[in-house]
Formats: C-alpha cells, structure tokens, sequence
C-alpha cells in the first residue's frame, strides 16, 4: 500500500505506516491515560477525535487498521473526498473547522458531527439542508477563548443567547462547546482558555442541557485540556506526525503567540 503514496508522504509515514501509526497511538493513548488518572477521571470519559487533515486516504486505511473509527477534518472538500475513498470503512467524520455557508450541502451529505458550529445562519441554513436530507448532525458551539482576532467562534458573551436559540433546529443534536486555545507553548497562558470553556459550558447547561460537552485539546496541549475537563481530544500531529502545511492554512490570520513552537 505504501507504493501509493509520494515520497514526501513516504517521509512522512515512513515505509511502514502501520506501525509508524500503531506506535504513535499507543503513545498517545498512554498519555491520556495518565493525565486522566492524574486528574482522577476515567479514560472512557475522554474521547480521542483523531485529526486527519493531510493524511492520504491509503494512510487512514492503516489507520482504521490500528482501529480508529472516526476521523477528524478541518477542510469539507478534502474530507469529502476521502469520505468518497474510504466509503467501505465504517467511520464516522467530524468537521472541526470553519464553514462557509456555500459548503453546507458537502457536509451534510456525509458528516456525523460539526465542531465549528458558530453563527445563528449558519445553525438555520444547515437545519434545513438536514431537513431535505432526513440527517441530523452532532454539534458542538466553537467559542473564541483566546480573545484573538483571527479566531472564528462566538465571543463568550454571546454564548448564551446563542444556546437559547439551538431548540429552533431540530436537526442540529447539541453535544458541547468547542476551542482553540491561544497558540503558545505557554502552558500558563494555553490552560486558561481550557477554564473558561469549562465556566461557560457550566453556566450553558442550565439554558441547553444538550451542550455538556467539551472539545478542546490539540497535540500540544491535550493533557492539559483533559486536566482542565475536556471531553473530546481533538490529536493529529501526535497520531500521524508533523503536518507539511503551515496552520494559517487552517486558521486564517493565525500568527503563533509569542513563545510558539512553530
Ligand atoms: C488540525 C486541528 C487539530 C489538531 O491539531 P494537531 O496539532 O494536529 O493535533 C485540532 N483542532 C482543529 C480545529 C484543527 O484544525
């Protein structure tokens, strides 16, 4: 299967990526083990979403190999793509990234869940998009923690107004609240987004006992988020090594934080 893949992809995964995959999962999966015994949680309360945003689909054959059964993209018509390719695999896929109303009907078709769930048109115009096809989708509210410009999500203030609305959209099924915490190696300044999603969301189930949920957590900074209540882990560079494609092609205006890795 690796004969498939370009060399820089071969550089990537390795000649093996079954076990470049296996290897790195295992690792993660340790990881979150131990920071959820550290903040005295079950692992089975903590979800790993595995990001696979780059990764080709033969690579995600291995993947599933290695057991994982839902994928996570940033970008629907890649996702869409490789939803196509790997449409005799029983996997679920979760859009994390921003969409733009032109894409709605790409998602729908296929999609089990939507974590950058962020304006009242875009909640409308996916309702009824389900509504056509006779879908629902999971979703989860993207909420800008980090005060950056650059981010997409509500600004926390508008969190609850937004929540009481959800009930107008039968298809969407809420299941939390979702962030990007500030791109930083800083932990001090990265696990304070975490606390605040965590705030909101206790103050938002009281309005919408749907969003329970928290998605947040990255390669850089899952074992934090776990610490500080995540629900979903949302892991790719981790599980599938470095990405070649630089971040502002998925957060627009994304400029590191001082004191960023990147
Ligand atoms: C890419 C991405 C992730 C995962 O980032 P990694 O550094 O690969 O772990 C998480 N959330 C969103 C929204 C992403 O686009």
């Amino acid at each position: 299967m690796a004969s498939v893949l370009t060399a820089a992809e071969r550089a990537r995964f390795g000649d093996d990526p079954s076990a470049t995959i296996r290897a790195n999962l295992a690792e993660v999966e340790d990881r979150i083990t131990r920071a959820c015994d550290r903040a005295g949680r079950a692992r089975a309360d903590v979800r790993l979403l595995p990001v696979t945003k780059t990764v080709p689909a033969p690579v995600l054959r291995h993947a599933y190999a290695a057991g994982l059964r839902s994928f996570g993209e940033n970008k629907i018509q890649e996702a869409s793509g490789k939803h196509d390719a790997l449409a005799d695999l029983a996997v679920d896929w979760a859009i994390i990234g921003h969409l733009q109303t032109n894409k709605i009907k790409y998602l729908t078709r296929f999609a089990a869940e939507f974590h950058a769930l962020g304006s009242v048109k875009l909640a409308e115009q996916l309702n009824a998009r389900l509504e056509r096809e006779d879908r629902f989708l999971d979703v989860y509210v993207q909420v800008n923690t980090s005060g950056e410009e650059s981010k997409f999500g509500l600004h926390p203030d508008a969190l609850l107004p937004f929540a009481d609305q959800l009930d107008r959209f039968p298809r969407l099924r809420p299941r939390g609240l979702m962030t990007l915490a500030l791109f930083t190696s800083d932990m001090d300044r990265v696990r304070p987004c975490f606390a605040l999603l965590l705030r909101l969301r206790d103050a938002v189930v009281r309005r919408n006992a749907g969003l329970a949920e928290l998605s947040m957590g990255m390669s850089g900074d899952y074992e934090i988020a776990i610490q500080e209540g995540a629900d979903v882990v949302r892991v790719g560079q981790a599980i599938f090594g470095h990405r070649p494609t630089p971040d502002s092609d998925y957060w627009p205006g994304f400029q590191p934080a001082s004191g960023a890795a990147q």
